[in-house]
């Protein structure tokens, strides 16, 4: 038997989150086991938690979208017991049981081999917020922004995903400004690597289809105004990548920054993104984190304190990562 976090739907079409104690043949199909030492929330996470956004796909559900720990047994070719991995997205914590429990069951192909470098600790410190924020940057570089094009803006940069944009692209010797609505967090934001903040607020006064062209990139968690806010502020061919949309669903943008602009709006999805994509993005992250400062983004929690922390995250309560601790302490690695 095994701890875990279990979404259950009552007769009244409500939802009843609870820890309880499943077995390894309650799990669902696939050809490796897991014995999950570490997992996150994520906002994701705290909306399936919460109930807030429609994530669940089926009852009951084991929330969790990432999480790394050990290989514990395979019949897939390419792993073996002992073998340390990386779960993140392919629908695990929405449609197939996810991280926020002791094991997980998953088809191999989902899984990718930690890279050396990281512990499962720090794999999770970074989770899918932080590889989130490397396939940004990495979109940004494909498509040509350079530290010698202009500033890089980085939204909800309190958050998650912002938190580990700055720190990636501080390190690869971009200029960034971080936009937040926690201008009193601009100390830790400098320390992260911000060079620059702009209040939220502020941004949110650039309503006009084209503003003051301030930015060569952007990585952008929010959508909504924000994103509208930072299309129009665009410098001439910038690159402008959206991940989120803590702001909203909505765009409510004009065409003018990229008729008139040339300004490229690139969309980052993390939960299907083809695996080669995946492994270069972790290794990239393996290369590039500063465990340091990652350490200084940090909250660690385990099952029981979840729920109250998925509210938390949804009322900005929440400033950097959260680490979910699922195995034994003194396995934990
Ligand atoms: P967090 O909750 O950790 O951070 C979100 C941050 O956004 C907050 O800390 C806050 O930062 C800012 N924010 C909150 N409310 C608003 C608002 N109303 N308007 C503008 N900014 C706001 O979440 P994550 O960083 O983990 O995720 C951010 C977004 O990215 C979410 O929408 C998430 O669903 C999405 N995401 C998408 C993925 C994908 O595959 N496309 C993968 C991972 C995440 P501050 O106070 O500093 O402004």
């Amino acid at each position: 038997m095994f701890p875990a976090l279990l979404i259950e739907k009552t007769s009244e079409g409500t939802q009843n989150v609870s820890e309880q104690s499943l077995s390894d043949a309650q799990l669902p199909e696939g050809d490796v086991t897991v014995r999950v030492e570490w997992s996150t929330l994520n906002y994701k996470d705290a909306l399936a938690i919460t109930g807030k956004g429609p994530i669940v796909r089926s009852y009951p559900m084991v929330p969790g979208i990432d999480c790394a720990g050990t290989v514990e047994t395979s019949s897939h070719p390419g792993l073996v017991a002992g073998q340390r991995v990386v779960l993140n997205g392919w629908g695990a914590g929405e449609s197939h049981w996810g991280g926020l429990a002791e094991r997980v069951r998953v088809p191999g192909d989902w899984l990718i081999p930690l890279p050396s470098a990281l512990s499962a600790r720090q794999a999770m410190a970074l989770g899918t917020a932080g590889y989130t924020a490397m396939l940004c940057v990495r979109a940004l570089i494909r498509e040509g922004v350079t530290p010698k094009s202009g500033p890089v803006v980085v939204t909800g940069a309190s958050g998650g995903v912002g938190s580990v944009a700055l720190m990636l692209l501080s390190k690869l010797g971009y200029e960034v400004t971080a936009v937040t609505g926690h201008p009193e967090e601009e100390p830790v934001l400098r320390k992260l690597g911000a060079s620059d903040i702009l209040p939220r607020q502020t941004l949110l006064r650039m309503t006009r289809p084209l503003e003051k062209a301030q930015w060569a990139g952007a990585v952008d968690v929010a959508g909504g105004a924000v994103l509208a806010a930072i299309c129009a502020s665009m410098k001439y061919q910038g690159v402008v990548t959206a991940c989120g949309l803590a702001a909203g669903m909505d765009f409510p943008a004009t065409v003018a920054p990229f008729i008139l602009r040339g300004v490229t709006l690139v969309g980052i999805d993390s939960v299907y993104c083809p695996k080669e994509e995946r492994l270069a993005a972790w290794q990239q992250l393996a290369d590039l984190i500063d465990p340091e400062k990652l350490n200084g983004i940090l909250t660690e929690i385990t099952l029981p304190d979840v729920k109250q922390a998925a509210a938390d995250l949804l009322d900005g309560k929440i400033r950097g990562r959260i680490l979910v601790r699922l195995a034994a302490p003194e396995n934990a690695g």
